[in-house]
């Protein structure tokens, strides 16, 4: 398993048991595999996923990103496994404005030291990208500026991918479109895919999905 959440529970300050976040969340996620994460708005779907990078700590359970228990881990530790390991997409892209295309695709995984110019640029082929690797993110749409923060994400070659409404800025027929793109080359690398998603067409994109209500998901 790539990822593993046992009973995870997190409070907030000023919340009570009753009123956690999270409130005993169980789920597996293997290589290669897909989970979609639905659930009306402070639900708690951005806490999990934080917890599931490993972002952030949670009150009891326990969690496992490709084997390795996040509880007990020292803060250095869990940034050394986050950039071994994990990427995050997030709804806003959150690009370098100072960097061109190319090397904000470059970025994480030339920081991680596992920069590979060949999965870079078969990359940014599949992507679409590669007659804009000279522009800014200024330069781009929308839709190009998150098919740019997906293609850094995956250049890292991540176990676990972590998305966050990562289409939600885009318009249906380019959030499809971006979506079935990531989950190509979700598959192609192995990476398992952790997405949260408000939107029930996108759910149904991916191999499994989870409902997180009061506190629990099923
Ligand atoms: P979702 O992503 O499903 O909309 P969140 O995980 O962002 O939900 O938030 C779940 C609940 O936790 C909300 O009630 C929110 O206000 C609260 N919350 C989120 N982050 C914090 C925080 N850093 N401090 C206090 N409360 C928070
Ligand atoms: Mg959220």
């Amino acid at each position: 398993m790539v990822l593993t959440i046992r009973d995870v529970t997190k409070c907030y300050p000023g919340q009570t048991e009753e009123t956690a976040v999270l409130r005993g969340v169980s789920l597996d996620l293997a290589a290669g595999s897909s989970l979609a994460l639905t659930g009306e708005s402070g639900s708690g779907k951005s806490t999990l996923l934080h917890l599931a990078g490993a972002l952030d700590q949670f009150d009891s359970g326990e969690i496992e990103i490709a084997g390795t228990r996040l509880s007990g881990l020292s803060d250095s530790q869990r940034a050394a496994l986050r950039r071994s390991d994990v990427s995050l997409v997030f709804q806003q892209f959150n690009l370098i404005p100072s960097l061109d295309t190319g090397k904000n695709i470059a970025l994480h995984a030339r920081l991680a030291g596992t920069w590979d110019e060949g999965w870079g640029i078969r990359l940014t082929d599949r992507l679409g990208l590669s007659g804009l690797l000279e522009r800014y993110p200024e330069q781009l749409s929308g839709g190009q500026q998150q098919r740019v923060a997906i293609a850094r994400a995956l250049a890292v070659r991540p176990r676990l991918l972590l998305a966050d409404e990562p289409t939600g800025n885009l318009d249906e027929a380019a959030s499809a479109a971006v979506m079935e793109l990531m989950l190509d080359l979700v598959r192609e690398s192995g990476t398992a895919l952790f997405l949260v998603t408000h939107s029930a067409a996108i759910a149904q994109l991916l191999d499994r999905r989870l409902h997180l209500h009061h506190g629990m998901a099923k």
